[in-house]
């Protein structure tokens, strides 16, 4: 799978490494857009003529309707759902629309339930879960493009084009669902040089609140795939099936470097003004943790061409003017890039986590002193808590701010703020600390990434100039809001 050199894994935790895995509006959005459906008064009759399909749970099935409303987040563990669906085909999931429709019952799509905030597991809603739909992955290598259901992970989804030498440029977690993550965006290691995923999009199947089903493609419902490639989940329509352009796969150096402490903020600037300069073929973050006592942990990652990784890291450390502690490399193919990047395992276990993002075009001095700031406050509180700074540079600028609801096309980086919660620790805590993190850093901040979103966040942060266009789009299509979106929370 490749070499690794100077693995010393001591100093920076392995969660350091290997995250890189982690590794609303505006006055339009208060006159344009309607309260969301509430569910119906009356317990809907599930299994009757016309019900909402074979295999539908609900709270009578105790444990195994418990099972079916858990998603990744367990924060959102004590939601619950009017009931779970389980389609197999399109024509089940527009049976289910169909039915919440008439009943007006809110609809919350499933696809690999990772929402940040418990969207797809809503209060009161009839949640469609697309995991059981049975069509296999389809890679067509006279177009280069590639057919899945919504719910495929983003780990099964890769290893498949990998088979073909095709790949996407996908996020790094592997249980992610590719429904969530494109209709919201999706960054990763390939973002500078290969584009968002939404980018990627260029068909898709979708089950409008009606129950009618439609196929979305540049030719068809234009309207549509415009909202499709960044709105948001559940913005539009519950997508059954989405077909995307594939690029060649290609192995990787990954190269991690440590800096002390006391450097970080010359990291973070100097990070900010080098990396326009580098070739979109590689991909460098930084990612600073508290250590819960006090101080802060300073980890960049470096994703290049093989070959270059060990130039492109002296080229970085020189730019910052600091000399890295510690420093790991490997050369992978891509499926050992993939698996070091998913945390060495295809699997990732469910957790608590609450988290926030600003989007930001550069990154000064000041700013920089400003995260590792609010990084060791939170440090000096015992707290966990860290800043994952991922560029959104290079291709993602080729496509104009309005050409899809995804308006972030001239900004340098998502700045994300996320906290692990363990089972007995506090959201209230964490929840205060992201919200000093977003005061701290508001002078830079043009936004949030709607795929990192947070309760109660305005959509403007999320979608901009093109929040209006977004709203007349969703009301065009769901005048009464059936459908939960990916910015509605979960409770
Ligand atoms: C551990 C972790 C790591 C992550 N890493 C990255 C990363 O590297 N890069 C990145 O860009 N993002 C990342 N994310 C964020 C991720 O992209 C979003 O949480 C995404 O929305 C999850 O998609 P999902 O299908 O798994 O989630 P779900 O909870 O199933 O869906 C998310 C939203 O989309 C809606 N939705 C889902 N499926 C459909 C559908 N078929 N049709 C219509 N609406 C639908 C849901 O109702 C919900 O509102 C990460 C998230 C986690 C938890």
């Amino acid at each position: 799978m490749g070499d690794e050199r100077g693995v010393d894994r001591g100093r920076l935790s392995r969660r350091t490494f290997l995250r890189y895995t982690v590794g609303t509006g505006v006055a339009a959005y208060a006159t344009t857009a309607v309260a969301p459906a509430t569910a119906a008064p009356s317990e809907p009759d599930w299994t009757g003529p016309g019900a909402a399909g074979d295999s539908v749970l609900t709270a009578g099935d105790g444990t195994r309707f418990s099972e079916a409303t858990a998603i990744f987040n367990t924060r959102y563990d004590s939601t619950t759902p009017a009931a779970v669906v389980r389609p197999h085909t399109t024509d089940e999931v527009a049976r289910a629309v169909s039915f919440a429709s008439r009943r007006r019952l809110p609809i919350s799509a499933r696809s690999g339930g990772h929402s940040y905030i418990g969207a797809s597991a809503a209060d009161g809603a009839l949640v469609v879960d697309l995991r059981s739909l049975s069509m296999p992955i389809a890679y067509d290598a006279s177009t280069q493009a590639v057919t899945v259901t919504p719910a495929t992970t983003l780990f099964e989804l890769q290893t498949f084009l990998h088979r073909s030498g095709r790949a996407l440029p996908l996020g790094t977690c592997p249980t992610v669902g590719c429904g969530g993550l494109t209709l919201g965006g999706g960054i990763g290691v390939d973002t500078r040089e290969h584009g968002l995923t939404c980018d990627r999009l260029v068909a898709a199947t979708v089950v409008l609140p009606s129950g009618r089903v439609v196929s979305v493609s540049p030719d068809r419902h234009r309207d549509l795939l415009w909202a499709l490639r960044g709105g948001g989940g559940g913005a539009v329509g519950v997508v059954t099936a989405m077909t995307l352009t594939t690029h060649e796969a290609v192995g990787k150096d990954l190269v991690l470097l440590g800096f002390p402490d006391a450097a970080t903020a010359d990291v973070i600037a100097g990070w900010a003004s080098w990396l326009p300069t580098v070739d979109t073929t590689s991909w460098v973050g930084v990612n600073v943790e508290s250590d819960r006592a006090g101080g802060v942990r300073c980890g960049v990652l470096i994703a290049a061409p093989v070959g270059a990784g060990t130039e492109v890291a002296a080229r970085f450390a020189a730019a910052v003017g600091v000399t890295p502690n510690f420093t790991a490399a490997a050369t992978l193919d891509a499926d050992g890039v993939l698996l070091r990047l998913a945390g060495g395992s295809p699997t990732s276990p469910r957790h608590g986590f609450t988290a926030g993002s600003d989007v930001v075009t550069t990154i000064s001095a000041d700013t920089a002193e400003a995260i590792v700031a609010v990084v060791r406050s939170r440090s000096a509180s015992g707290g966990a808590g860290s800043v994952i700074i991922d560029p959104i540079d290079g291709a993602v600028r080729s496509v104009r701010p309005g050409a899809s609801a995804f308006p972030c096309r001239r900004h340098l980086a998502v700045v994300q703020w996320f906290v692990d919660v363990d089972p007995d620790g506090s959201y209230d805590s964490a929840t205060s600390w992201i919200a000093d993190a977003h005061a701290a850093v508001r002078p830079a901040s043009d936004g949030a990434y709607v795929n990192y979103a947070e309760p109660g966040a305005e959509l403007q942060r999320y979608f901009g100039a093109n929040l209006a266009r977004l709203l007349a789009t969703r009301a065009a299509y769901d005048p009464t809001r059936l459908l939960r979106s990916s910015t509605d929370a979960g409770a």
